[in-house]
């Protein structure tokens, strides 16, 4: 994969400042952080989408994301709180075609935040809500 620049990170091939590595997972610094102290998480094998993942990787990939939470909030970064946050497809803002999980330091007043239009986060009805829900859990059998 030697068009995918977090390959070339894995691979030692580009440089970048990593905070943590294992056969499964590595971690490093966004090199353009939201707020100072932003991670990136990824799969150190190739996976462009969640679904190429497997299930081993994504949990130690969320187990790596804890630790760098949990350092982060005992570190000089400033750091009131955390979000986690994974784009998967082009349609939920996903740049980079390697799986990555963003961990974002927060901050009272930072500026950041998730915008929501007109017809997000209306309140459908408990009826509505179990017709979709067992839409999804069909799927998962
Ligand atoms: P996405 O929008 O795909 O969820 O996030 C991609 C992230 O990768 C962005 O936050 C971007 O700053 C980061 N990024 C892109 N290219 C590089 C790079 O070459 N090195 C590092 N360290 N981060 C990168
Ligand atoms: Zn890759």
């Amino acid at each position: 994969m030697e068009d995918c620049i977090f390959c070339r990170i894995v691979a030692r091939v580009t440089q970048a400042s990593i905070v943590y590595s294992d056969e499964k997972a590595l971690a490093f610094m966004d090199i353009q952080p939201v707020n100072t102290g932003h991670v990136l998480v990824i799969p150190t094998h190739h996976a462009s989408r969640l679904a190429e993942l497997d299930e081993e990787t994504g949990a130690q990939m969320f187990r790596v994301a804890m630790w760098v939470a949990e350092s982060l909030s005992l570190s000089r970064v400033k750091c009131e709180g955390v979000n986690l946050h994974l784009a998967d497809g082009e349609a939920a803002g996903q740049e980079v075609m390697h799986v990555h999980l963003h961990i974002i330091p927060r901050f009272t007043g930072d500026g950041f935040g998730i915008r929501f239009g007109h017809h997000n986060r209306l309140k459908p009805d408990k009826k509505e809500l179990d017709k979709v829900a067992l839409d999804i859990r069909k799927s998962m059998s």
